[in-house]
């Protein structure tokens, strides 16, 4: 399905081997790209494992001008012999829903997930082996017609990079603090708060700049009707956790789907875990804080997987969370959802996918 090119000068093996000791997240890219192309007349089309190379574009393709894209972010894990993806059908699920909202083609879950493993057989010696460690791939897509009129794009580049990345937290979690944005919103009823588009993180990019000038980590963002419910982070789940031993996140509709998200709800409900996809407010939360009745709030997505939230900060005011230090559930659901991603505690839900290699 995938033509193979030759790559003219791959990275010799000392130099890779230099290079995996310690990728932090982002910087240091694999040899080759998966890449499809999209035209109205042909469909998809010329599926290729190549060299990474910068992409040849026309100053007016569509993307540069009206922000026609979408992405997802998955991770490849070595597990005993083999390699596993976690739960990437619903990667190549929410793909689709991504393009659906931005009116693009959808690639069918077989190119998705073919392009994938394509890609992660031509890398597997780029997967670091270090605990916690992981090759994470970055499928995205864009439109390329070099057009400036205002419609949906006839022409779309389909590709997926690979980045090998440390583990996020190294020598233990440290507690994030969190910046109430009480200016900017992410979502609203109607947008794309749902869709992976690169578009809502353009926009969320001031507000994390506040957030670091406060002296926070990241940014929490209310709903954009009231500035009164909590939303999310710019790229996490939020999740709330009581001391009547009730889990709770925010439910579904401006926020992102996260696949970690549901994968814990799954996991709290597996422990019989009291849990609700509800609203929870930012007024309840300052004060569920203060009181003690909220003992644990973390957040969570592929790249940190679960993140303790050690205090909040808003205009006036400062709260810690849990007393400042990672609590015992937030600790537990992570190593639950760590062990099952590293084959190291059982699969019950069959999430794991094993890459057939060779
Ligand atoms: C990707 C993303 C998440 C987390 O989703 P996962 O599937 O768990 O990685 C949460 N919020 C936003 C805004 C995101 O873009």
């Amino acid at each position: 399905m995938f033509k193979f090119l030759t790559h003219p000068a791959p990275t010799a093996a000392d130099e890779r081997a230099k290079r995996l000791i310690d990728p932090g997240f982002g910087r240091v890219f694999t040899d080759h790209m998966a890449t499809i192309r999209w035209t109205e007349a042909d469909g998809w089309h010329d599926a290729q494992i190549g060299p990474r190379q910068p992409f040849q574009i026309d100053p007016a393709a569509s993307v540069l001008h009206y922000a026609q894209e979408i992405f997802e972010g998955m991770k490849a894990y070595r597990s005993g012999n083999g390699v596993t993806l976690f739960r990437p059908l619903e990667n190549a699920a929410r793909f689709a829903r991504s393009a659906e909202r931005l009116a693009m083609p959808v690639l069918p879950d077989d190119l998705f997930i073919g392009a994938i493993e394509a890609l992660v057989r031509t890398e597997i010696d780029w997967i670091p082996e270090q605990e916690g460690s992981s090759l994470y791939l970055r499928p995205f897509m864009f439109a390329n017609e070099a057009f400036l009129g205002v419609r949906a794009a006839t022409e779309y580049m389909f590709c997926v990079i690979a980045s090998p990345a440390s583990a996020y937290f190294k020598g233990g979690a440290k507690p994030v603090k969190l910046w109430v944005s009480d200016d900017y919103t992410r979502a609203a009823p109607g947008g794309t708060g749902a869709a992976k588009c690169g578009g809502n993180y353009a926009s969320s990019l001031v507000a994390q700049q506040q957030a670091v000038a406060k002296g926070c980590d990241q940014v929490v963002f209310l709903d954009a009707a009231e500035h009164r419910w909590v939303e999310e982070l710019g790229g996490m789940n939020m999740f709330f956790v009581f001391d009547d031993g009730t889990l709770r996140t925010p439910p579904l509709g401006t926020i992102l789907p996260g696949i970690t998200r549901a994968s814990i709800l799954t996991l709290a409900r597996d422990r019989g875990m009291t849990v609700e996809e509800a609203p929870y407010d930012i007024d309840s939360w300052k004060a569920d804080a203060a009181s003690g009745r909220l003992t644990e709030a973390f957040a969570c997505g592929t790249a940190a997987v679960v993140a303790a939230v050690g205090e909040i900060r808003w205009t006036g005011g400062e709260q810690a969370v849990g007393g400042g230090v990672e609590g015992p559930v937030t600790t537990s659901l992570r190593a639950e959802l760590t062990g099952i991603q590293r084959g190291e505690r059982p699969d019950p839900h069959g999430w794991n996918h094993t890459v057939t290699l060779g």
